[in-house]
């Protein structure tokens, strides 16, 4: 499947696949918005069963060789970025996740024993990861990560901390990043490892979050224990290991355009119901012009996926297009949060769950949670910077 026009009857089948998985085996979740993490035993359970089905149907990993349950076909960013739209419009969440983060780890820098120990229980369900990278002081500048690693024989000795790990409480393992080298060595002086969530000495608090829910947590390391074996890729090779899966999770947001289009669409009812109610904060006119920018807007966006997808295909790389991509779809995303809020007036002020709130309370969920997209996997402030210095050629920011 290139995606070219051509290839529309290929697409039209694609998408009636992943439709008809999704009538049959897909689970019925609360909508909730963006990337959220189980709310229960049951929606986990639900959920590994659900990515199970994925794998098993080929809709994800058939980009893998055939001895780890793939396919051995080519990595298709269209499909991916068809399935990413369906599953947005099903209300279910993307799996472009930190388990995927992990799989693309151990498939490309994993030991034969971590590929045949992780790789089949992906692909089952039976395994489900969080990202450990971040810390208290280290987030955007990761490279000061503090956490060490300390050799001991044949295994390695963990203590530090880490923060805003999300879907840890749900996790099997961890993709940990820590310091082997030097406290000054910065990037050349950490490692990848493999982090069994339930080892002895790991503890987890988790955050409660201003839209109510639980989706991550800090993460504390004190004398874990792992063996050497558990080390991904080489011993000070842990920058490059997590910048390419940092590179795939910023791919897997700009596909969250796809969300934008079902997010107008209910802005637009929103607008016609505030009106039939007489609720309207602004004229009729205003919010014409309104609804009409934001479309022009979704629409750029989606051109803008589909443009790099075209490229990509074509084996072009451009290093502006992440960047752009990520910019575009988490501040337009956050203004169709604002607005929905705003249109709603005095009623915004209501809560989910209240009476008389608005499409299920919907807007007041995505307002709560929609500036986390201009953070994760990369601050807004920082793909303007990236822009700005290696597409433009500006001077580096002196203050770093
Ligand atoms: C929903 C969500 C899920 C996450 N999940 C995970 C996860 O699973 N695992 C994980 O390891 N981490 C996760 N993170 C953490 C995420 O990677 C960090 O929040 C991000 O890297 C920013 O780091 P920070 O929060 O420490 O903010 P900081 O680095 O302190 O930045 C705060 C703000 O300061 C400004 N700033 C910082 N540096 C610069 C600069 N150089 N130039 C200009 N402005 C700057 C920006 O405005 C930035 O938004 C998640 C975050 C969110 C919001």
């Amino acid at each position: 499947m290139s995606g070219t026009p051509a290839d529309r009857d290929e697409e039209a089948a694609y998408r009636a696949r992943v439709r008809a998985l999704i009538a049959e085996r897909a689970p019925r979740l609360p909508r909730r918005a963006g990337f959220r993490s189980p709310d229960s035993q049951e929606e986990d359970e639900a959920l590994r069963r659900w990515r199970a089905a994925l794998y098993e149907t080929g809709l994800l990993g058939a980009d893998w060789p055939p001895e780890w349950g793939g396919r051995g076909e080519a990595a298709n960013p269209w499909s991916e970025l068809f399935l990413a739209e369906e599953l947005a419009r099903a209300d279910l969440p993307p799996f472009t996740d930190q388990t995927h983060l992990a799989a693309f780890a151990v498939l490309m820098f994993g030991s034969a024993e971590q590929k045949r120990a992780h790789l089949p229980a992906i692909r089952e369900g039976r395994e489900v990861w969080c990202q450990l990278f971040s810390e208290p002081n280290a987030g955007s500048d990761l490279a000061s990560l503090r956490t060490r690693a300390r050799r001991d024989g044949e295994e390695y000795v963990i203590d530090g901390q880490k923060v805003w790990s999300s879907n840890a409480e749900w996790s099997d393992f961890g993709f940990l990043l820590a310091r082997t080298g030097p406290p000054e060595s910065r990037h050349a002086g950490i490692s990848a490892f493999v982090l069994p969530m339930r080892a002895p000495g790991v503890q987890l608090r988790p955050i409660r979050e201003i839209t109510g829910s639980t989706d991550f947590s800090e993460v504390f390391l004190d004398d874990v224990r792992v063996s050497a074996g558990s080390l991904l890729g080489a011993e000070g090779d842990g920058w490059r290991v997590a910048m390419e899966s940092l590179g795939a999770e910023r791919s897997g947001i700009g596909a969250g355009a796809a969300r934008l289009r079902d997010l107008l669409e209910d802005l637009a009812n929103l607008g016609v119901e505030q009106a039939e109610r007489g609720a309207l904060p602004i004229g009729p006119e205003a919010l014409r012009q309104d609804v009409g920018g934001l479309a022009v807007r979704v629409e750029i966006c989606n051109l803008l996926v589909q443009a790099r997808l075209q490229r990509e295909s074509r084996g072009e790389h451009r290093p502006q297009d992440i960047p752009i991509g990520k910019l575009a779809f988490s501040e337009l995303n956050l203004e169709l949060a604002e607005y929905g809020l705003a249109l709603q007036g005095a009623r915004g002020l209501l809560a989910a769950g209240d009476e008389d709130v608005a499409q299920g309370g919907r807007w007041q969920d995505e307002f709560l949670f929609a500036r986390t997209f201009t953070v994760a996997g990369g601050a807004s402030e920082l793909m303007r910077d990236l822009l700005a210095e290696r597409t433009l050629g500006m001077p580096r920011d002196r203050g770093r």
